[in-house]
């Protein structure tokens, strides 16, 4: 069912939203984002006339009760944000008498999924080598799926729209769907719109194709990288995993990021990408400094020519270049992780470089998809992220859907 077709009035609605929002000491909440993100659905279902259930978990409560960790502590910005009051369950599987009494209209928000290891399935305080871990996981399962028949039974109908969980087989977030007819379980707005997002990069492309992955290594992106291969013409690889390459190459990379035991790898993604015609666009030359600090001493050198003590923190001027020249015809552009150390103000250079040559390319008509946690912190900082296409809220689940696997969160409801 789409969200848009369905009428929620008179309807009890619970619906699965990534509120693990970040919150400072004293327990307020420091950037809203995840809020803002979900507000499209759940004032939808408010508009229509349902009554709310929102649930979501936060941080990594491990199956205990953390007050640290209560979703009680954004009640507040959750009703200042939907404009209308907002009731609290403490016990997320002890609030049918609190669901059931909602009015059309009302509001109810769950207590941390989290807080019971139901929720993630997963058997605690046993170890994996441990014989009876498997009977434990069985036992977990069960428990699983009665957990996720309680949050059920509290409503009429099952919206999921946290993008940022989809990628994990939960209680909430696939398992509850069993639990509901094909008719009344859906995507929240945010959810289909991150699908369609990756829907573009993967099924509608408009050539030419370019993807940057960055970040700090090769084994963590391999995946990514070999899926990407057969879709993009071009494919640019940044940030500390240049290293990596300019060591396999046969180049002194003195002290930077090197992920040694991945020099064959690299020279594979390298052949691989000759034999299958891709434009593999690497540094060439390096902003290098002599302490991993923003304020160190600075040279620019050759990638293939690192001095020993110094280590390769952003992309020097004539790599910006190359990727400028790769990024700027495309119009369909991935980008994953920054070209450099951006969280220090002096090695920013590469990564805005890379952002501004996106955004031209959106302006020109380009589809321009930025996601994976550290790519939109970097988006963030230089204040354009309404510039470029689409930014997404997920950071593993968007890696995962672009590598090509089937996030549980949408087949649960797709099927
Ligand atoms: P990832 O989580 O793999 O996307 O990596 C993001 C991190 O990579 C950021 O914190 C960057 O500071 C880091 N990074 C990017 N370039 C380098 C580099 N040349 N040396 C060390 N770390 C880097």
């Amino acid at each position: 069912m789409k969200i848009d077709n369905y009428n929620f009035a008179g309807k009890k609605a619970i619906v699965r939203v990534d509120f693990n929002v970040p919150l400072d000491e004293n327990g307020h909440v420091t950037d809203d984002t995840r809020i803002r993100g979900a507000l499209p659905t759940l004032k939808k279902i408010l508009a229509d006339g349902g009554s709310l259930i929102i649930m979501s978990h936060m941080g990594k409560p491990k199956g205990k009760v953390n007050p640290k960790l209560s979703l009680g502590q954004i009640k507040d910005v959750v009703a200042k944000a939907l404009g209308t009051d907002v009731q609290f369950a403490p016990d997320c599987a002890k609030a049918a008498d609190q669901a059931a009494a909602l009015k059309p209209g009302e509001v109810l928000l769950l207590e941390n999924l989290r807080f019971y290891p139901e929720e993630e399935g997963k058997p605690v305080g046993i170890d994996k080598e441990d014989p009876a871990y498997e009977e434990a996981k069985k036992a977990m399962k069960v428990a699983q799926k009665e957990f996720a028949k309680t949050l059920a039974s509290y409503a009429d109908v099952y919206v999921n729209d946290a993008f940022g969980t989809a990628h994990r087989k939960h209680a909430s977030t696939a398992v509850i769907a069993d639990n509901f007819q094909p008719e009344d379980k859906m995507l929240g707005y945010l959810m289909e719109k991150e699908v369609q997002a990756v829907d573009n990069i993967l099924s509608d492309i408009k050539r030419p194709f370019t993807a940057i992955m960055g970040g700090s290594k090769v084994s963590t992106k391999i995946g990514i990288i070999e899926n990407l291969m057969d879709k993009v013409d071009n494919l640019i690889l940044c940030g500390g995993m240049t290293y990596t390459f300019a060591k396999a190459m046969g180049g002194n990379v003195g002290d930077s990021i090197c992920e040694t035991d991945k020099l064959d790898l690299a020279l594979d993604i390298m052949k691989k990408a000759k034999e299958k015609g891709v434009n593999l666009v690497l540094g060439v030359d390096c902003v290098a400094g002599n302490a991993f600090k923003n304020d160190c001493d600075t040279q620019i050198c050759s990638v293939m020519e690192i001095p020993e003590g110094w280590e390769g923190m952003d992309a020097g001027p004539k790599s910006r270049e190359l990727f400028k020249a790769a990024i700027l015809p495309a119009k369909t552009i991935l980008w994953n992780g920054p070209a450099g150390v951006f969280e220090f103000d002096n090695f920013t250079g590469g990564s805005r470089a890379i952002a501004d040559a996106v955004v031209e390319a959106t302006k020109n008509g380009a589809f321009s998809l930025v996601g994976g946690g550290d790519s939109v912190a970097c988006v963030n900082k230089f204040g354009l992220a309404d510039e470029v296409s689409y930014v997404s809220t997920g950071g593993g689940a968007l890696l995962e859907a672009i590598e090509g696997k089937i996030l549980p969160g949408i087949a649960a409801i797709k099927g």
